[in-house]
């Protein structure tokens, strides 16, 4: 192996989802691409707003090309990061200076510029299980050590009595995702001030701050009459991390910014830090894109093509027997394995050709998510092999 020894277990790993993504295409030759249901990515299933497009054509069509397409200060575009704070700013009564805002490739860049500028090597971050897995490949990669707190099965909210005893004197960083990915659940304002009481007693008893990276790329998925708390204004030392991969549907674009809070411990600090981290990841965010997100920060997404979606498989599948947990946000159905083998689950689900993915890559095992980011009509056809499959699991 020429690799680092560090990378070898992510460099694996990742074939795992090959091996999925391998499997649906080989089903879909056997058998049709229209009978395989394929609830495995988080891929937005509505197309962009208009005004994505309309915007681009009319940043093409109107500015000077050297500006559209150039270098710019390695945190974007001034004229964007000031229109990101006062968008931030107005609908949550908060005090971001332009200084504050970096725009990133996605929420991935951003976490990963966090993640590089506070981890020496052997430093930890702590996340709440379930939580997205790749987090575990960002923290590796930046050299750090990932410890999960065990889920809250019972509510699945951040499960604050078991923080303590994973916080240790390497501990730097924790990272919360709010709506959250796999489960769809909101934390509520009252979870996120215990969580800052006793990252406050932690401080005291290790002796240096916590930060809070608070992953927040499903911001404007959330349904019915559920509200998202606007993390700082529940907890100090908070980095928003965000996308507008799902909300504007542009994950292939690559666009996103981290907002640091004026109110954190070390803000200068912080600050200049994230500057140079973004610029050895990525140098700078996609110029156009960025221009274009300036025109659309009050786009919202088709919120009620995932709402259908959600009540649609939530409903049939609790009529079945299945144990779900009914969606706050985002668009991922976390479902309980009604069998003890919840890897037997996950392949009984494939010879029923539906996809599924088993959440002990999410740190939570026996349960699955459901990426519900479909066509209705896939959802549609897809509930007679879920029929069969609650059969197939009574038996
Ligand atoms: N964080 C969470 C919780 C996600 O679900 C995803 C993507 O699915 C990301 C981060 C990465 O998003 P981006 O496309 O903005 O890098």
């Amino acid at each position: 192996m020429v690799i680092a020894k560090r990378m070898e277990p992510l460099v694996a790993g990742s074939s795992i989802i090959r091996k999925l993504f391998e499997e649906g295409k080989e089903m879909a030759k056997k058998v049709g691409t229209e009978n395989v249901y394929d609830y495995s990515l988080g891929n937005p299933s509505v197309p962009a707003p208009d005004a994505v497009k309309s915007s681009i054509i009319k940043i093409l069509d109107t500015e000077d090309p050297l500006f559209v397409h150039g270098y710019m200060s390695n945190s974007g575009y001034e004229e964007v990061r000031q229109a990101v704070a006062d968008n931030l700013n107005e609908r949550f009564q908060w005090q971001y200076k332009m200084e504050d805002i970096i725009m990133t490739v996605g929420a991935a860049s951003g976490i990963n510029d966090i993640l590089n500028l506070f981890l020496d090597s052997g430093d930890e971050v702590v996340v709440f299980a379930p939580f997205f897995g790749e987090y575990r490949n960002y923290v590796i990669t930046a050299g750090g050590v990932l410890k999960a707190v065990p889920a809250d099965t019972e509510t699945f909210q951040i499960n604050i009595d078991g923080l303590d005893a994973v916080i240790t004197e390497k501990t730097k960083l924790i990272i919360v995702n709010n709506p959250n990915n796999p489960t769809g659940v909101i934390y509520s304002g009252d979870t996120l001030d215990q969580l800052q009481k006793e990252l406050e007693r932690a401080e005291a008893r290790i002796g240096h701050p916590l930060y809070v990276i608070s992953d927040e790329p499903y911001r404007e998925l959330v349904y019915d009459d559920n509200e998202l708390p606007f993390m700082p204004a529940h907890v100090k030392n908070c980095l928003i991390v965000y996308s507008f991969s799902k909300s504007l549907s542009l994950p292939g674009e690559r666009i996103g910014y981290i907002a640091v809070s004026p109110k954190m411990d070390y803000y200068e600090e912080v600050k200049a830090g994230l500057i140079t981290t973004n610029r050895i990841g990525s140098v700078n965010a996609p110029s156009l894109m960025q221009l274009v997100i300036k025109e659309c920060l009050n786009e919202r997404p088709q919120i009620e093509v995932y709402d259908q979606n959600r009540k649609m498989l939530y409903e049939h599948l609790t009529a079945l027997g299945f144990e779900c947990l009914k969606p706050q946000g985002a668009f991922y159905l976390f479902v309980k394995s009604p069998i003890e083998d919840y890897a037997a689950f996950v392949e009984e689900g494939k010879k029923q050709h539906i996809l599924m993915v088993d959440a002990s890559s999410f740190g939570c095992p026996g349960y699955v998510r459901l990426a519900y980011c479909v066509s209705p009509e896939m959802i549609k056809r897809s509930f007679p092999a879920f029929e069969r499959l609650a059969e197939a699991c009574k038996a």
